[in-house]
C-alpha cells in the first residue's frame, strides 16, 4: 500500500453520521414526485445538496434549479426540507405551479412556533444565520415581530416592544456550543425571556455534534465529509475544533482529503454531514486506508452509553432520529 504514515494508523468513524430523517425524506419524496407526475420534476437545489444523489435524481427526470422562476409555468416543483419562504409559495400560486413540499417535521416545528408566539403577542428572537432558508422561512411567518440574531454581539442591539413577551427560537442546524452562549447573553438581556418549548436543535444535528466532540478528544485529525453550502456539515467541523482537536478538515469528497494532513498522525476521525451518502463515507475508509489507515473503529456519542435524546419523545426506530 501507499503508506504515507510510519505504521498503521486508526480511523474513529462516528455514528450516528450521514444521513438525517429529515434529508432521506428529501429524496424519497423527489422520487415519490417523479413516480406521481412523472418527469420532469423541477428540485430547488437546496433541497438535495449532495452531487452523488443529484445525479441519480437526474437520471431519473429531475430538473435541479436555483429558484422558482426557473421553473416553466405549470410544471412540479419540490421545496427543499429546511423550509421555503412564505414568498417562494406565493410566486409558485401566482405561475400555477404544483408545489411538493418536503420541509422537514423539525423545521416545521420551529417555523409554527414562530407563527404561534407571534400571534400570542411575543417578539420572536431567532438565533440562525441571514440568509439561510430555514431563517427566511421562519422570518416569512410573522415579518414584523421576528428578529434574527446572529451570535451574542448582536443582543445589545435588539429592540423589542415589551421586554416582558419575548421568546428565543433557533435554527434546527446550530451549534449546540456557540447557540448555548447566544442564549446566556440573551437571559442577561431579557431575564423574562422564553425558550421553545422542545428543543429547536434537532436532534440528528445534536447527535452528530455530540460525537464529534468526542472524537475531537481523542484524534489527532478530525475528516468531515459534507458539501460547504450545508450549514450542518460546517457546524460539524467547527465542533471539532471547538472541542479542541488540532486540525478539522470540511471534505466534499475523498479525493479532497489531503494526504498531507495525514502525516504525523496517527489516529483521523472521520464524520459526514446530514445529507451525505454512506457510499461517500466508504470511498473516504478506502482512500484512509491506502493511506496506511486501515484499523477502523466506531465511536458513539458517548463511551458505551446511548445516544443524547431528549427526555419523553419517542425514539423513532433507527439512529437517525428527527
Ligand atoms: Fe430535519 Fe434535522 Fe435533518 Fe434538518 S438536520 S433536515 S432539521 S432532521
Amino acid at each position: 500500500s501507499a503508506a504515507a504514515t510510519a505504521g498503521p494508523g486508526r480511523v474513529l468513524l462516528a455514528s450516528p453520521r450521514g444521513y438525517c430523517a429529515g434529508a432521506d425524506r428529501a429524496v424519497v419524496t423527489v422520487e415519490k414526485a417523479l413516480d406521481r407526475y412523472g418527469p420532469p420534476v423541477y428540485v430547488r437545489q437546496q433541497t438535495v445538496r449532495n452531487a452523488h444523489v443529484v445525479r441519480a435524481l437526474e437520471r431519473r427526470g429531475a430538473v435541479f434549479v436555483g429558484a422558482t422562476d426557473e421553473v416553466p409555468e405549470g410544471a412540479v416543483v419540490v421545496c427543499p426540507e429546511h423550509g421555503t419562504a412564505f414568498e417562494v409559495h406565493a410566486e409558485a400560486a401566482r405561475r400555477g405551479l404544483t408545489t411538493v413540499d418536503a420541509s422537514c417535521p423539525r423545521v416545521t416545528k420551529v417555523h409554527l412556533e414562530a407563527r404561534r408566539f407571534a400571534r400570542e403577542g411575543y417578539d420572536i428572537l431567532l438565533i440562525g444565520r441571514e440568509g439561510h432558508e430555514e431563517v427566511v422561512g421562519a422570518l416569512g411567518e410573522a415579518p414584523d415581530r421576528v428578529h434574527l440574531v446572529g451570535g451574542p454581539d448582536d443582543v445589545p442591539y435588539l429592540r423589542v416592544a415589551d421586554e416582558g413577551r419575548v421568546v428565543w427560537l433557533s435554527q434546527t442546524t446550530l451549534s449546540v456550543d456557540e447557540t448555548a452562549v447566544t442564549v446566556h447573553a440573551l437571559k442577561a438581556r431579557f431575564p423574562a425571556v422564553l425558550g421553545p418549548p422542545g428543543d429547536d436543535i434537532c436532534y440528528a444535528t445534536r447527535n452528530r455534534q455530540a460525537t464529534v466532540r468526542r472524537l475531537a478528544g481523542i484524534c489527532d485529525l478530525v475528516l468531515v465529509i459534507g458539501s460547504r453550502k450545508s450549514a450542518a456539515a460546517a457546524r460539524l467541523a467547527e465542533t471539532a475544533v471547538l472541542a479542541g482537536v488540532p486540525a478539522a478538515h470540511l471534505v466534499d469528497c475523498a479525493e479532497e482529503i489531503d494526504p498531507a494532513w495525514l502525516r504525523g498522525m496517527s489516529t483521523v476521525g472521520l464524520t459526514s454531514g446530514a445529507s451525505v451518502p454512506e457510499i461517500l463515507v466508504a470511498e473516504a475508509l478506502d482512500r484512509l486506508a491506502a493511506y496506511g489507515f486501515d484499523d477502523v473503529e466506531v465511536i458513539g456519542a458517548e463511551a458505551g452509553g446511548p445516544e443524547w435524546r431528549p427526555a419523553g419523545v419517542a425514539w423513532l426506530g433507527d439512529d437517525r432520529g428527527f
